[in-house]
Formats: C-alpha cells, structure tokens, sequence
C-alpha cells in the first residue's frame, strides 16, 4: 500500500484543509491514466477482433479499481461517483469498450454497496470484489423483451432451501469473463412481471450456455454475447430489497451516469483528432483554416454541453445520494432518464462532427485521424435502453411535471 493509499484508508491521518479530497482525486487520476494507457494500446485490435480487453481489465484490477466503490471497512477505497464517472470519461477517450465494461461492473457494485449493507451474503461479496478485485456483469435484458427493465419472464423457484433462476439472457456483456453476475427476475412463479427482486451471483452459482455471439458494429469488445444462465444457491443472494427501490434509487442513476461519461469520453477522443487534423491542415495552409473547421467547433460545442449536462446530473445525484424521496421524485427521474437520452445523442453528433471535420482522412480505418471506431462504439448508445422507449416511458410522468420557474433550482 503506497503513502496516499494508507491516508485515503486511514481519513483521520489527512490533514483538515481537504487533504483527503486532493489525495483521493489524484490517487484515482493516477490510476485511471495507468489503465487508460494499456486500454489505448489495445483499442484497434480489441475493436477488430471483437475480443475482450483482457490486458486493460488486468490493469484496473492490479489499481485496485474493480473495487474502488467498495467502502474502506469492507476493504476498497471508498470511492464516490465523481471518481467512477471522471474514471470511465478517461477510458471512454482510450477505449470504448473498457469504459463500458468498467461503467457496467461499477453499476452493479453501486447497488450491492448501497442496497447489499446489513445482508451476510452481500457484505462477503462486497469484501470479496474489493479483495480479489471480481469483475461483475448485468444481466437485464431477457428474451425478446428489449430493454424493458421494469418486466421479467423469469422467476426465482424455491426448493430444498435453494432457490433457483433459469433465464433465456440474450444480451451479457462479458458474460464470460465475469466473476459475478447481478441479475433481475420475477420474486416467484406467481409474481407480476413487474414484482422483481435483484440477485448478486458469483460463478460457483451459476452456468452460462451460449446462445448468440456479438458480431456487431461497434463495442466489440464488450463481448455481450446471449446465454442461457442457470443459477442455484442459497436465497440470501437475493437483496434484501425489493428492485423496485433499487432500480430508481441507483441501478438507473449509476447506469446512467457512468454509461454517459463513457460516451462522453468516445466523444472527446473523436474532437481530439479532429483537433488534430485541422491544426495540422491549417499548418500546411500557412495558417489559412480548412473549411472543415466549422463542424470542428460544432464538435467541440457539442461536447461541451455534453459534460455541462453529465455534470449538473452528477451533481444533482451526489447531493441527493442518500434521500429516498428525492431520487423517486418526478423531477429527478426525468433528469436521469433524459440525461442518457441526451447524452447517448450528443455522443453521435459529436463524433459525427469529428468525422466531418476530418472528412476522408477521418472516414478512413486506418491513419492517426481516423474516427471510425469511435464512430461506431457511439452509435450503440441510443440503443442500449432504446431512447424511444425511454422517451415513451416518461412522457406522461412529463406532462405531470410543472415548467421550472427559475434558471437554477
Ligand atoms: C453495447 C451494449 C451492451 C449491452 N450490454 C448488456 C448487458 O450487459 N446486459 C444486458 O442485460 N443487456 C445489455 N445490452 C442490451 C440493452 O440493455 C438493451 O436491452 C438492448 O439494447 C435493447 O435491445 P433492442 O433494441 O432489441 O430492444 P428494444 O428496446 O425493444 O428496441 C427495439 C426497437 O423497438 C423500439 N421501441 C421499443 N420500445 C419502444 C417504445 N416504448 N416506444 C417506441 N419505440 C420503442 C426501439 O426504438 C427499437 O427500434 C447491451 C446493449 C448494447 C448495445
């Protein structure tokens, strides 16, 4: 453990003048950029052979980043969203893949942090990710169901004191590479769809079959092939909680916000070599700026109402973390889900102006200007919770909502 570890675990050690804030910014700045720059080195050829970004994941686990969100008593770091979001920003501008992986696995272990306290069950399992750094994947999406969340088909069977989940997962991303799987399903046979509890699972409980590969346009390295996942084991994997609860209170925010700062960072990525390439034609016009350079600044405007947006919602979700009743408000939900529709838009329009910018040089897949990739990885964020179906979900919950009276709240 280095000198600013040991202080970021032992708070009472750090000076009063916001020594411990400095100390953990900088400590997960230096982190991120180590993982970074292996996932950078790695991107073209995790994006063309559409395999898993082992060496980048290995990264985050020997900076102990897997368990970052973990608090210091059960053995992690203890760190807040603004260090996961600014931590996915860096890779998202390294890689997409990785920054969506690393978005996905800190989601779920926000909810085992918030909503697994006070369970055995999930206090092992928190102890253990921040241990043995275990990487966790989702499993939401089932069947032909889409994104619809809030509606499972499957349910937790119990016999012999065990309960049991079979579930036809057509879409897991590192399914299989995870340690861990959190998954949702019916509370029992007779249950709504909508009655759904949320499950922690670690491989010892579970078998995957594959079903379907992920031969895509874009995130290949996410690797979310389907499969048939199979679970058996003891009830008290269950969170105590009903999903419900955690769906509003942090599975949605922490998804939303992380996914977001992925995006946000493929985006810049994209600006920054379309910065590239117009300083350098500009160059080679003794200063005279290519007529491109116009969609360079609509790129960089649209990045920077990206990151305005990522932060008042970063913000809004921090100062509300623990209020039950505002984070079920009207008024935050429709931030939260807005925030991913608008985000996951202005990411493609981002790196469509990049790609513009550049023009050939950046519609090509080879060359230092190339935006194909980054392209690509974006274009599957309005689809990962399709923004019509967001959208249609919370149309009447917008219409209940008053016109704010104020600029600021
Ligand atoms: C990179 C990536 C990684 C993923 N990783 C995971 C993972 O790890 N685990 C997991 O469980 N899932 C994962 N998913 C799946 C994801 O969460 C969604 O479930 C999936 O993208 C939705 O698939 P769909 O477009 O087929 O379904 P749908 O959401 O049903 O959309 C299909 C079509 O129907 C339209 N539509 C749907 N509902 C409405 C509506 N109410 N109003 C109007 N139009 C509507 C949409 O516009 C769209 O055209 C991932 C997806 C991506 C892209």
């Amino acid at each position: 453990m280095n000198v600013q570890e040991t202080r970021l675990r032992n708070p009472v050690a750090s000076d009063a003048t916001g020594g411990l804030a400095l100390d953990r910014r900088s400590l997960f700045e230096e982190r991120g950029a180590v993982v970074a720059a292996t996932a950078a080195a790695d991107a073209d050829e995790v994006d063309l052979q559409a395999r898993f970004p082992k060496a980048a994941i290995d990264a985050a686990r020997a900076q102990q980043l897997l368990g970052m969100q973990i608090p210091v008593a059960f053995g992690g770091l203890g760190a807040t969203i603004h260090d996961v979001t600014e931590i996915c920003y860096t890779l998202g501008r390294a890689c997409a893949s990785t920054a969506m992986i690393f978005a996905m696995h800190q989601t779920k272990v926000a909810c085992l942090v918030r909503h697994g306290a006070g369970s055995h069950w999930h206090e092992v399992l928190m102890r253990r990710v921040a241990a043995e750094q275990l990487l966790l994947a989702s499993s939401t999406t089932e069947g032909q169901n889409g994104g619809n969340i809030r509606a499972s088909a499957a349910a937790v069977e119990q016999s012999d004191g065990e309960i049991s989940l079979l579930r036809n997962a057509t879409v897991i991303s590192y399914g299989a590479e995870a340690d861990g799987i959190v998954t949702i399903a019916r509370r029992t046979g007779d249950a709504a769809a909508s009655d759904q509890v949320l499950l922690a699972v670690t491989k010892d409980n579970y078998t995957l079959g594959r079903i379907q590969g992920w031969e895509t346009l874009g995130m290949r390295g996410t690797c979310s092939a389907g499969f048939e996942l199979k679970i058996r084991g003891p009830a008290a994997m269950i969170f105590p909680e009903a999903y419900d609860r955690i769906h509003v209170q942090t599975m949605t925010p922490v998804a939303h916000l992380c996914w977001s700062s992925a995006w946000a960072g493929i985006a810049a990525a994209a600006v920054e070599r379309a910065q590239r390439f117009i300083r350098k034609a500009a160059r080679g016009a003794g200063g005279q700026m290519p007529p491109g350079a116009a969609h360079f600044t609509a790129a960089r405007m649209s990045l920077a109402k990206l990151r305005a947006m990522i932060a008042a919602n970063l913000d809004l979700y921090a100062a509300h973390e623990y209020d039950e009743r505002a984070l079920a408000s009207l008024d935050f939900q429709s931030s939260i889900n807005l925030l991913k529709v608008e985000a996951s838009e202005l990411a493609v329009q981002t790196a469509m102006n990049a790609m513009r910018a550049c023009g050939l040089a950046g519609y090509r897949n080879d060359g230092e200007f190339s935006v194909g990739r980054h392209l690509r990885d974006a274009l599957s964020s309005p689809l990962m919770i399709n923004n019509d179906r967001i959208l249609a979900n919370i149309a009447a919950a917008s219409l209940m909502s008053g016109v704010p009276a104020t600029l600021r709240d």
